[in-house]
């Protein structure tokens, strides 16, 4: 059954109808549109696709204290090694891939940072050198040991917490996506906040249209738009949740080697073959900053990225990986 919450929209086309669905899950709206012979089959995919995310939220969040991850987290300093769902051995794997190729840019471990950091937001003021100290203890991508035989998370260091927020959004986005696949749908687009995952295109269109998230600056050029065909989009280091203290204005992306906020305000949008390498990425390149994200990127297959960002007062954009490849072809060029 359809609960309250969820918003159904069709319109008709050949050979199957469009049907869009919105629900809130994982703290934030998710939307699903795809192609489908019928309301019904639709309506039973999406609701699927949604009870998977919701699945998943139960297992990843950081915010429920009853959460497969929270409990793991409680087992820090233990010596305990926790056996850990396929979903969550999957995430924790490629995690701590990209932590050690990223040289620990990317680290969800940050979780006593971030706590710091939710605090800093509450009182406006930032976190003081002794209370960074401590949490840096309690922070390293080394600190999380994975057994591959047994499927096993053992956190070495007490106060350790684990912080998916950068990845498991994706992830949950492309299971959803698996989701529908497995019911037949063959064209869909799944997002969760800057997160998208596109299958094949629509009836009659060569991929699905998406906008670039924008600078939201004075000045900042118009979005313009991709088409994506299985593929996913991620954008990361927008200012929505950004905490200023004087003057000075701090992301909710950790620079792990300081413990702080970043600084710099670069929006990073990254095309990749899946949602979940997508948003890891874009907060890795968030991380990396301008310079070092190009360079990173251009060294990983099948990464495309955009980086927008106003260092002084202009507004400088950057591309690598052929992003450009995936921009709408102009009309009205010959
Ligand atoms: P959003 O949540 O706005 O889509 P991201 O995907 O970039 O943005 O994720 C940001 C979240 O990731 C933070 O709120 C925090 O939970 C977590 N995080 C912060 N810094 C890091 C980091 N250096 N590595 C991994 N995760 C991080
Ligand atoms: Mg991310």
């Amino acid at each position: 059954m359809l609960s309250l919450l969820t918003s159904c929209a069709t319109s008709r086309s050949a050979p199957g109808a469009r049907h869009e669905f919105t629900r809130p899950e994982m703290g934030l709206p998710f939307r699903i549109v795809l192609y489908a012979p019928d309301r019904l089959t639709a309506t039973a995919a999406a609701e699927a696709a949604f009870a998977r995310i919701h699945e998943l939220n139960d297992v990843f969040s950081d915010y429920e204290y009853d959460s497969e991850l929270s409990r793991l987290s409680r087992t820090a300093g233990s010596g305990q090694k926790v056996p850990v769902s396929e979903d969550l051995w999957r995430v924790l794997e490629q995690a701590q891939a990209l932590a050690k190729r990223s040289d620990g840019a990317f680290d969800i471990t940050v979780g006593p940072y971030v706590s710091l950091w939710r605090r800093a937001r509450r009182l406006q003021r930032l976190p003081t050198p002794e209370w960074l100290e401590r949490a840096r203890a309690a922070v390293g991508y080394q600190h999380l040991r994975l057994d591959r035989r047994h499927h096993t998370a053992e956190l070495l260091v007490p106060n350790m917490r684990l912080d998916l927020g950068a990845i498991a959004k994706g992830y949950a986005v492309e299971a959803a996506m698996t989701i529908l696949r497995e019911r037949g749908i063959r064209s869909a687009l799944v997002g969760g906040g800057g997160d998208m995952a596109a299958s094949g295109p629509p009836p009659g269109k060569k991929g699905w249209r998406i906008a670039v998230a924008p600078l939201d600056v004075p000045g900042a050029p118009p979005p313009r738009h991709v088409w994506l065909s299985h593929r996913a989009i991620a954008t990361s280091g927008d200012l929505s949740q950004r905490l200023e203290i004087d003057g000075k204005r701090y992301s909710h992306i950790v620079d792990p080697k300081t413990g702080l906020g970043l600084t710099h305000h670069t929006l990073v949008t990254v095309i990749a073959r899946d949602c979940t390498t997508a948003d890891a990425m874009a907060t890795t390149v968030s991380v990396l900053g301008q310079e070092g994200g190009v360079a990173f990127v251009k060294r990983i297959q099948g990464l495309a990225v955009h980086l927008v960002g106003q260092p002084a007062d202009r507004i400088e954009t950057e591309e690598a990986g052929g992003f450009a490849r995936f921009y709408e072809v102009d009309a009205n060029r010959p």
